[in-house]
């Protein structure tokens, strides 16, 4: 008898049956609220009825077009339409299927573009588990411990993580920005270093939005030393942070953007984008695969634009995101275990920590389990699984931000009573 096997973890007990918009239900018609989203996926809601329509439409016309042997309508219009939203210039892109696999094409393209190995990444950053992205991801140890030898070539500098040293915003970015300078200067030569790869909010890593500061000060070494900068963008894109693209909170722009995860409202699609001009010096041929640009994704990408337009789904994000960040603020003001709050747009997160700073994942893991039982799904993250996020897709409404606080204030409440 085939079985599930015992090394996925499971964040939750739910045995799901059925998605609609911010909820699940379970095989035993128990509603859950979705404060996952999939990790970040759902954007616009579950089972979105423009998605769904696009895609069975699309499932009746074609499935499999295979783009590096015929191409089809519903990539060709996908193109088009994010051409609407990628940063100026970053415009010429192809499809993957996974958030990783995009992760990877663009380390190949970026060595390939600039003659250089080294590609650097920051502290508790997570590019994903292949072994390429793998070398890039310092999330944990899990993501690492004794699958090595990664990839070489990686190199790991400072992330501005202000709550863990203890210092302010402008502090943090001076440091990790003087460390940059400091690693260029030695270990990873910047005459060597293809890219910076980096998350305008540190995602798996801990939810920490990186400071504006840093961002453009990544954006100025990057020309200075003719480095790409490339902005992964799998969990902060797609109205997620309340800006359409997370790194719009900068004035930074990337030369590389990476994305996945809302993209699709669910179906395995990911793109890289670039300037053509970048584009044209990887060798053709030397990036696709056999699944990349699905019609059916293609189609469910498209409305998923459109519904993410229509219903104004970036604004939503700020506006709920500013009103589940406020709540959770006052949350933490009656428990000092919570010694963090913070987030961008509906990215937002609680940081335990004991008494004397250190990392609790104890009482996190309490909490999250706590407000599972009260039918309030969420994540943990961060090296220490110390952090609890909110990740709801961007169509939630107030009253739903507000029930999931208050089952969050009665959740913190059973974890440290
Ligand atoms: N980059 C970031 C920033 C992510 O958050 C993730 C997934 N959590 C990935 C890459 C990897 O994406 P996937 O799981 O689709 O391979």
């Amino acid at each position: 008898m085939a079985t599930l096997s015992p090394l996925l973890k499971q964040a939750t007990p739910v045995l799901a049956e059925r998605g609609e918009g911010v909820y699940l239900y379970d095989t035993e018609g128990r509603r859950h609220l979705d404060f996952t989203a999939g990790i970040g996926v759902t954007n616009t809601g579950h089972c979105h009825p423009r998605v769904v329509e696009a895609a069975q439409r699309q499932v009746g016309t074609l499935i499999h077009g295979q783009y590096t042997t015929v191409m089809h309508r519903p990539l060709l219009r996908l193109v088009e339409a994010l051409g609407e939203v990628l940063p100026d210039g970053v415009d010429s892109l192809f499809f993957l299927n996974s958030g990783s696999e995009a992760v990877e094409a663009s380390i190949r393209l970026a060595r390939h573009a600039t003659g250089r190995q080294n590609i650097v990444v920051f502290h508790g950053s997570f590019h994903g588990r292949t072994m390429g992205a793998a070398a890039l991801t310092t999330a944990g140890t899990k993501f690492r411990a004794g699958i090595g030898p990664l990839m070489p070539g990686a190199a790991i500098a400072p992330f501005p993580q202000a709550y863990r040293y203890g210092w302010s915003e402008e502090e943090s970015t001076r440091f990790a920005l003087r460390e940059l300078d400091y690693l260029l200067a030695t270990a990873s030569p910047a005459s060597d270093t293809a890219a910076f790869v980096v998350e305008p909010v540190l995602g798996e890593g801990g939810y920490i939005p990186a400071p504006p500061a840093f961002l453009e000060g990544l954006r100025e070494r990057a020309d200075r030393h003719g480095i790409l900068l490339i902005m992964d963008e799998v969990q902060t894109g797609f109205g997620r942070t309340g800006r359409f693209w997370g790194h719009e909170h900068s004035a930074a722009r990337p030369d590389v953007l990476i994305t996945a995860k809302g993209l699709a409202s669910g179906f395995p699609l990911s793109a890289i984008a670039a300037p053509a001009a970048l584009m044209e010096k990887a060798r053709p041929g030397s990036q696709g695969g056999t699944y990349g640009g699905n019609a059916v994704a293609c189609a469910a990408a498209l409305a998923t634009l459109q519904v993410i337009a229509d219903e104004d789904l970036v604004g939503n994000a700020a506006r709920q995101g500013a009103r589940l960040n406020d709540g959770l603020r006052k949350i933490a003001a009656d428990h000092p275990e919570i010694g963090d709050v913070r987030g961008l747009g509906l990215m937002q997160a609680g940081e335990f920590s004991t008494p004397d700073g250190e990392p609790d994942a104890a009482t996190a893991a309490r909490a999250h389990k706590a407000a599972a039982e009260r039918g309030l799904l969420l994540l943990t993250c961060g090296a220490y699984g110390n952090v609890v996020r909110m990740i709801p897709p961007l169509i939630v409404t107030g009253e739903q931000v507000d029930d999931a606080l208050g089952i969050w204030s009665h959740a913190v409440a059973d974890a440290t009573g």
